[in-house]
């Protein structure tokens, strides 16, 4: 399923995308996947040259009436067994290294880390403050609207209650973005993971809604005409978050979060249509954040913020004034032909042929950071939240204040 034919024929190129992208990925060695690939090959020759010969070799003593060789037929059939093995046993390893290989990039993506992410539009300006802003947290615990210290002795610091209105908004926000996408794409139902590890440890809490929706494809050839697939779920996501003591406090960075998430599955006749439906998305995107007012930026993100699947990533940033920092509350990413190839994701083309389909992906809204820019940029004086039009209707008020 991989494109080794790509990999052997222009390893340079190969070695050149691997080296662009970050961390552990730099580890997988080209040149080793490279020399199995043709290894294996060779083995599968060897081994079909040796059963072929076989047969002839039968077909010949037949026809000459003559009876193989009981003791020469054996031999041959052992070494074929402990070829099979070492094919066996080589292939896995050798498919397992190459599935760490990334995408692809596009050829515009700035090259390097987080700091070469090219700024491609800047919406709204940066709201002025005649006090001084608060952050999301001051605000949301003032409000009685997020709780987290009081959390904290149960499940650490990077759970969280949302109460009344905050539990409100997180509902409305949900509601709000799948009825906003309802005409545009086939909604899907929460995708939702729970389980115990001590019965099931090979199964992980799957960390955005795409897992399953891209599953719901997998081994499936969809029809040509029905081509693009526009999906959107709403699903429960759980992080690790292990490997940072950033953003420890607050809900920039917690364990579980509720996330409505797009996802579609493109032909791949011109070339085109992945980058088309991504653009298509980026744009739902922005429409949705620009109802809640809030001030964004589109950031196209550097090879070494891809992820192994993209081969294009988006990130919206909005503005939070209690941090005075921009903070990524959105992605959108176009996998190309890496999650189809990986899940067998296939489309009936033109021709009749079946070909691998392309994949795209985009946050529509990621509660907990969209919660914090809308709390930090809807705050007033008096420290109660101006709800953004667009949400009054699911929230019920026009305004948050504590509960009296
Ligand atoms: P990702 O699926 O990793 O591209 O993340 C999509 C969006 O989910 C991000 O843009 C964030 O808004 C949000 N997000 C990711 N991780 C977390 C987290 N640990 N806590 C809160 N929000 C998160």
């Amino acid at each position: 399923k991989l494109d080794m034919q790509r990999v052997c024929e222009e390893t340079d190129a190969v070695k050149r995308e691997v080296e662009n992208r970050k961390g552990d990925l730099r580890a997988a060695d080209v040149g080793l996947i490279v020399r199995h690939s043709i290894t294996c090959r060779s083995l599968k020759q060897y081994c079909c040259v040796i059963r072929t010969s076989m047969r002839c070799k039968k077909k010949y003593q037949i026809w000459r009436r003559e009876r193989i060789a009981r003791e020469e037929g054996r031999a041959i059939r052992e070494k074929l067994g402990q070829l099979y093995v070492q094919e066996g046993e080589l292939e896995k390893e050798h498919y397992c290294r190459a599935l760490r290989l990334p995408n692809r990039s596009h050829p515009s993506v700035p090259i390097g880390d987080e700091s070469q992410a090219r700024v491609v539009e800047l919406v709204g300006e940066k709201r002025e403050f005649d006090f001084k802003p608060k952050g999301h947290l001051e605000i949301g615990e003032s409000l009685d609207i997020i709780r987290q210290r009081r959390l904290a002795h149960v499940s650490g610091h990077r759970s969280y209650y949302l109460r009344g209105a905050g539990a409100g908004l997180q509902f409305a926000l949900q509601n709000y973005t799948m009825d906003f996408l309802q005409k545009r794409v086939t909604i899907f139902a929460s995708v939702v993971y729970s389980l115990d590890p001590s019965r099931f440890p090979d199964l992980n809490l799957a960390g955005t809604g795409e897992v399953g929706v891209a599953g719901y494809f997998m081994d499936h050839a969809v029809n040509f005409k029905d081509l693009p697939v526009r999906t959107v779920c709403s699903s429960t996501c759980y992080r690790a978050e292990t490997d940072t003591g950033r953003e420890a406090w607050g809900l920039y960075r917690v364990h579980h979060f509720n996330k409505v998430e797009m996802f579609g599955v493109t032909s791949n006749e011109t070339g085109e249509e992945s980058s088309q439906l991504l653009d298509e998305f980026v744009m739902l995107q922005k429409e949705i954040f620009s109802s809640l007012k809030l001030h964004y930026r589109v950031l196209d993100m550097p090879t070494q913020e891809l992820g192994p699947p993209a081969f294009r990533k988006y990130d919206i940033e909005a503005w939070m004034p209690g941090r005075g920092s921009f903070g990524e509350i959105s992605s959108a990413s176009n996998c190309t032909d890496y999650q189809s190839r990986r899940l067998n994701i296939l489309y009936e083309g033109n021709d009749g042929n079946l070909k691998y389909a392309h994949t795209v992906n985009a946050t529509a809204c990621a509660v907990p950071r969209t919660v914090i820019a809308i709390l930090e940029t809807h705050q007033t004086k008096e420290g109660t939240i101006l709800v953004p039009e667009v949400l009054r209707h699911y929230l019920g008020s026009e305004v948050i204040e504590k509960p009296k």
